[in-house]
């Protein structure tokens, strides 16, 4: 994970899933740029799938998503997942094999870690599912079994690198929890 914050140049939250993939060459379009380009009909691509998908078309790797079906945080969840099935080697042609449920499974760990990453989250003391949807910007649900994930992970010693490319980001946010707390602390005060 740490070569592609690197190469995207990301070193904060929330991070930019179509960002990850542009720096990677892959290329993110709406399904409406998809039928105009492929001559495909909305109907045929939902029955690929209703939210995105991923395909490889003379050798680019594409990454289509729905814009109609997509609220923000579900377009950046979309969006990572099927970064993930790229890069992990699960894509074919357009209208190919669709990927097992492994892959899907492996797809959304690939998400979870590339828009949650649990070093960076411990660092900044995240302590509550809301907050995680809040500073990464995923959805409720997607957030607390992220969150679950983050109370029983212990960190790696090769996160520390994660860590370093976040550093700054990390310093601004506990100084923001600082402050909040301060002030949320003076309220109950008086
Ligand atoms: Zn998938």
């Amino acid at each position: 994970m740490y070569e592609i914050y690197e190469r995207a140049r990301i070193g904060a939250l929330p991070v930019s899933p179509t960002e990850a993939a542009r720096a990677l060459g892959i290329k993110t379009v709406n399904y409406s740029d998809i039928c105009e380009i492929y001559c495909r009909s909305r109907r045929e691509l939902y029955g690929v799938s209703l939210y995105g998908f991923s395909f490889e078309e003379n050798g680019r790797r594409i990454i289509a998503v729905n814009e109609l079906a997509c609220g923000e945080r579900r377009r950046r969840f979309t969006i990572a997942h099927e970064l993930g099935h790229c890069l992990l080697g699960h894509i074919s042609k357009f209208g190919g094999a669709k990927p097992a449920a492994a892959q899907e499974h492996d797809a959304d760990s690939f998400a979870a870690d590339l828009l949650a990453p649990l070093s960076v989250l411990k660092k900044c003391g995240v302590s509550s599912a809301e907050e995680l949807a809040r500073v990464c910007g995923l959805s409720r649900s997607a957030a607390e079994i992220r969150f679950a994930e983050l109370t029983r992970c212990s960190l790696g010693s090769d996160e520390l690198r994660v860590i370093m490319r976040f550093s700054g980001f990390i310093d601004k946010y506990l100084q923001c929890r600082l402050t909040s707390e301060s002030r949320v602390s003076l309220y109950k005060r008086y």
